[in-house]
């Protein structure tokens, strides 16, 4: 692992530390484990992701727990979402302002940083709409396969496979 990786883990967990002591929020082994894969993943996963990846260390947590410490994670502020529905849904520790490019093939999940984009100005229509909590831009596309056939390389590099109707 980098170096500059796990300072950045290790700050997530730090500010984890300090807003559930301020909300009186319990930290128990299992939700520091689930926050700190979450922290130290670009891949923006889902629950069931994180839950696979937890429970080679500790077999005995459930994906409900893995669920509910994740929404709570979010109550508390310290993740973020991706997707409009809750089932499905991708969790993201970066706070920092940034913008995710998505693989349409293969759902990968990137983020990307630019001072422009985080100065978007938003249209005055979209206050009609409702409140606005954030924005980002999301950058759609194929992503480039790194590593040619690496047995390494991890599923979400592999290229999209045609549906059964063989796509569009
Ligand atoms: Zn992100
Ligand atoms: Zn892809």
């Amino acid at each position: 692992m980098r170096k500059s990786e796990s300072n950045r883990i290790e700050q997530r967990l730090e500010q984890l530390k300090a807003v559930a002591k301020e909300a009186g929020v319990k930290l128990t082994h299992q939700r520091l484990e689930i926050f700190r894969e979450l922290a130290g993943t670009e891949e923006h996963p889902d629950a069931e992701a994180i839950f696979r990846a937890v429970q080679r260390r500790m077999p005995t947590v459930s994906l409900d727990t893995v669920y509910r410490t994740l929404w709570k994670l979010h109550d508390l502020g310290l993740v973020t979402t991706l997707g409009p529905q809750r089932d499905g849904v991708r969790f993201d520790a970066n706070l920092d302002p940034h913008h995710h490019y998505v693989c349409v093939g293969c759902g990968l999940v990137r983020d990307f940083e630019s001072e422009e984009l985080n100065g978007l100005r938003l249209p005055d229509a979209l206050k009609k709409l409702g409140s606005i909590v954030d924005a980002h831009v999301e950058v759609r596309g194929l992503c480039a396969v790194p590593g040619g056939a690496s047995p390494n390389r991890r599923p979400w590099h592999q290229p999209p496979t045609p549906g059964p109707q063989g796509g569009p």
